[in-house]
């Protein structure tokens, strides 16, 4: 990635992770971690990752799918690229109650999305690495939908004003 994407090195003598593009960064000691991270919900790429938990979790979460996906209480590691590809790879409409989806199916896919994606240095969601070609609706809006060619809808979603994040869907493929 372009060095100019980049907002945040963090490393030790064994590796170092290097956050791209980042939307919030909040530095503070290790004995208030728990303040931060003590509440997040299952993380798919843990060693003691709890699908069952983390589905049980944003099934009953009754607002929409995709503002329950990216409530890290419910499962963590989920930005607004996956909730929105994994939407569309699920056929479940974004405005979706996430007390109405097949929580199980969509946690699974999810999971299997992120990682999958976790040593590509692009996140490719169509099988199609080459550029321009990974999303299936994310940052599309008004192009064809590259399963059926219906325009993908563009809008917002948040769990407040403040929050609110881009929204893609094709109105066909989910319903
Ligand atoms: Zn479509």
């Amino acid at each position: 990635r372009p060095g100019y994407t980049a907002r945040a090195i963090v490393g030790n003598e064994r590796a170092d992770a290097v956050g791209f593009d980042l939307a919030m960064v909040e530095v503070l000691p290790t004995a208030d971690e728990a303040r931060v991270v003590g509440h997040l919900g299952p993380d798919p790429l843990a060693a003691d990752w709890d699908a069952a938990e983390a589905a049980r979790r944003v099934g009953a979460d009754s607002r929409p799918v995709h503002v329950a996906l990216l409530d890290q209480r419910n499962v963590a590691g989920l930005g607004n690229v996956y909730a929105n590809e994994v939407l569309f790879v699920r056929g479940i409409l974004p405005t979706t109650p996430g007390t109405d989806v097949d929580a199980p199916a969509l946690i699974d896919t999810a999971a299997r999305m992120i990682r999958t994606n976790r040593d590509r240095s692009r996140r490719v969601f169509t099988g199609d690495a080459r550029p321009g070609r990974g999303m299936w609706v994310y940052g599309r809006e008004a192009k064809p939908c590259r399963r059926c060619g219906t325009l993908v809808r563009g809008g917002a979603l948040g769990a407040r004003p403040t929050a609110e994040r881009n929204v893609f869907w094709c109105p066909v493929c989910q319903r």
